[in-house]
């Protein structure tokens, strides 16, 4: 019995930034400034530090001006309020995210209606979660749209393919199920979620199943059709004294579906990097839409 093609992310994901690197130069000549993303930081949160040191290496590797703005803890609602709402103004600014989590106190769904919808490079504000649902150009959070990347790059079907996406969350699987059923990729989805009864038997129903449900090894090889495409979301860092580091990654997919799957992406090295390789492509989506040029991307 075959095994599944594993999705290269990392690769997919070094050759669009490449891409982008040479689409950022023409770009910075034909306008005069490079696209530049902003990141604000709140706290001290070990992983986001390290998510956000990556972000600002991948944008200085494309020539983007990455900016972080590193405010602590204690910063105040309104404190931060008054960034972002700064940050908007600035014509030299095209994206802006909020690194999550913030600290307890902060409502991260204020903070998504504070950012401009025009430089929302993490899809999250309800203008841009409407126009997803519209089937309307907007900004798309950058996890579901690698995914769709990879399945594009791979020539998987989803025209009429039944589509699993397991989790509901506002920055994965709602955006990833409004994608995979958007006109044009045409899947026909289930949104599966924490609350949803018989997971295994919905799971095998999928051509392409997505699991972001941020559970570790969640999915099974006999939760998997044989042959199907499985793009696993999850990150999770779990101990192993085997391991040089101690701890290693896994994700929301056993690797035992490895030989059940036709094509599989990895964990690490699958989604994780494409989700970058996107995070460069929305800053660059949105400067062009400022600058009143064509955006090219997916969009
Ligand atoms: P979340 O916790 O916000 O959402 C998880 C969703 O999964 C919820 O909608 C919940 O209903 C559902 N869920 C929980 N337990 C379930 C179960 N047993 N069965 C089915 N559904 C269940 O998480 P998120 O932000 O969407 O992230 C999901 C996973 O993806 C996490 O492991 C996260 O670290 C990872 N992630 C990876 C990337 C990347 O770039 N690779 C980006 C974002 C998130």
């Amino acid at each position: 019995m075959s095994e599944a093609v594993i999705i290269d992310g990392k690769g997919l994901a070094q050759e669009l930034r490449e891409e982008l690197g040479h689409r950022v130069t023409e770009l910075r000549a034909q306008v005069g400034r490079p696209p530049a993303l902003t990141v604000i930081l709140v706290g001290e949160d070990p992983a986001s530090q390290v998510y956000v040191r990556n972000k600002e290496r991948a944008c200085e590797k494309a020539g983007i001006r990455g900016e972080v703005l590193r405010l602590p803890a204690s910063t105040s609602a309104g404190e931060i309020h008054r960034e972002i709402l700064r940050i908007n103004e600035d014509p030299s600014v095209d994206g802006l995210l909020v690194q999550l989590p913030v600290p307890d106190g902060i409502d991260p769904a204020a903070l998504r209606e504070w950012i401009d919808p025009a430089k929302d490079v993490d899809g999250l504000h309800p203008r841009n979660v409407g126009l997803l649902a519209s089937g309307m150009p907007g900004l798309v959070p950058c996890t579901p749209l690698g995914c769709l990347r990879m399945l594009r790059h791979h020539h998987v079907a989803t025209a009429g393919a039944r589509a699993v996406v397991l989790g509901r969350s506002l920055i994965v699987g709602r955006p990833m199920a409004a994608l995979l059923s958007a006109k044009g990729v045409d899947a026909t989805v289930t949104l599966a979620h924490s609350r949803s009864r018989d997971l295994a038997a919905i799971c095998r129903q999928a051509d392409i199943l997505v699991a972001a449900a941020g559970v570790p090894q969640l999915v099974q090889p006999d939760w998997v059709r044989r042959g199907a495409t499985v793009l696993d979301v999850g990150i999770h860092r779990v101990d192993d004294p085997t391991h040089p580091k101690g701890a290693r990654l896994v994700g929301d997919v056993d690797p035992g579906v490895r030989e059940v799957a036709g094509y599989l992406s990895p964990v690490p090295g699958g989604v994780g990097p494409m989700t970058i390789a996107m995070l460069l492509e929305n800053t660059v989506t949105a400067f062009c839409r400022r600058e009143g040029l064509e955006a090219g991307g997916e969009s």
